[in-house]
C-alpha cells in the first residue's frame, strides 16, 4: 500500500484547493483502476471547509468518505520523513507522498505597519492602521481567509475610498467578505457561498447547479466576467438557472432578474 497525504499548515490559508487536489487525485486514480493507493487529508480545521459551516463540512465529509479518503482534523503537519508525516500537537500518519499548502507569510514592508505574520492591519475600508491615504488589500492584510475572491471584494472598498477622497460621487462601502468557493470534485462541481460577517448560517450550497455567474473560480464583479470571456464561457446565464451575478446581495429577499 502507498500513502499519498494533503494536508492545510496552520494559520491564515485557504483550504479548499486542498480538498480538490485529493478529490480529484482519488478519482484519477479509479479512472486508472490504479489500486493500493490509500489517500488521507490532515488539515488543523475541527471539521472540513469548516469556514463554510456544519452543513457544508458534513457534505464535504461525505463526499471524502464516498472517495474512501481518509480524514484528520485538528493536527498540524510538522515534517515528513522516513515514510511518515508527524503531526502536532501529536501523532504520525504514514505518508509515501505529501502535498502541502504553502505556510502564508507577508513580507514585510519598511514603514507599513504588520503583525507577527507580516500581514498588514487595515480597517473595513482597507485604510493601513495609523498611516494617511495608504490602503492595503488582498492576502496581505491580516484578514484570515486568503482568498482572490475576498482581496477583489477587498480593492473594490478601497477603490471607492479612493474615489470618494478624491471627489468622485461615491459613498464608499466596506468591505462585507463573501466567501464564494467551486469545489472541483470529479464528479458533479459543489458551489459554496457563505457570508462570513453573518455566519455559517449563511451558508448555500449547490452540487452542479451554479449559483453565481459567472461560475468561475476567481469570482470578483469584474475579475470573473473578464476572466470567464477569456475562457469561452457565456457571459448571460442559461435560461432557467438560479445563479445570480456575483456582487447581487442576498442577503435580503430579492427578485432576480437575468
Ligand atoms: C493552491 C492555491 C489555489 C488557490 N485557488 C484559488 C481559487 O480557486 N480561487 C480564489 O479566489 N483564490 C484561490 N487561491 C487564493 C488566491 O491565490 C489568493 O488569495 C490571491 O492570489 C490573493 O491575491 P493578492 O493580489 O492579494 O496577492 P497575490 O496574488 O499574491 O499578488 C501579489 C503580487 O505582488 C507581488 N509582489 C510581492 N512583493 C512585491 C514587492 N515588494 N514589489 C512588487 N511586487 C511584489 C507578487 O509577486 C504577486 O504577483 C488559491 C491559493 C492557492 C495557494
Amino acid at each position: 500500500m502507498r500513502h499519498l497525504v494533503f494536508t492545510v499548515p496552520g494559520g491564515a490559508s485557504w483550504p479548499l484547493p486542498l480538498y480538490e487536489l485529493a478529490l480529484l487525485a482519488t478519482t484519477f486514480l479509479a479512472e486508472r483502476h490504479l489500486v493500493g493507493v490509500e489517500t488521507t487529508i490532515v488539515t488543523p480545521e475541527d471539521r472540513p471547509l469548516a469556514l463554510f459551516g456544519a452543513g457544508a463540512s458534513a457534505a464535504v465529509a461525505r463526499m471524502l468518505a464516498e472517495r474512501g479518503i481518509e480524514l484528520v482534523t485538528g493536527r498540524y503537519p510538522v515534517e515528513a520523513a522516513h515514510g511518515e508525516l508527524t503531526l502536532a500537537p501529536s501523532g504520525t500518519v504514514l505518508a509515501d507522498l505529501v502535498v502541502a499548502l504553502p505556510r502564508l507569510r507577508g513580507e514585510p514592508l519598511d514603514g507599513i505597519p504588520h503583525d507577527a505574520d507580516g500581514f498588514v492591519p487595515t480597517d473595513p475600508h482597507g485604510r493601513i492602521a495609523g498611516l494617511d491615504d495608504a490602503y492595503a488589500a488582498g492576502d496581505v492584510t491580516t484578514f484570515p481567509v486568503k482568498q482572490g475572491g475576498l482581496a477583489a471584494q477587498q480593492a473594490r472598498a478601497v477603490a471607492e475610498m479612493i474615489a470618494a477622497d478624491a471627489g468622485a460621487p461615491v459613498t464608499p462601502q466596506p468591505f462585507r467578505p463573501i466567501l464564494r468557493g467551486l469545489l472541483l470534485t470529479g464528479a458533479e462541481p459543489a458551489y459554496l457561498r457563505t457570508d462570513l460577517s453573518r455566519g455559517p448560517r449563511h451558508t448555500t450550497i449547490a452540487l452542479g447547479e451554479p449559483i453565481w455567474w459567472p461560475p468561475g473560480k476567481i469570482v470578483g464583479r469584474h475579475l470573473a466576467p473578464y476572466l470567464a470571456e477569456r475562457g469561452g464561457v457565456v457571459l448571460a446565464p442559461p435560461a432557467g438557472t438560479t445563479a445570480v451575478a456575483v456582487e447581487v446581495d442576498l442577503s435580503t429577499p430579492l427578485a432576480v432578474e437575468h
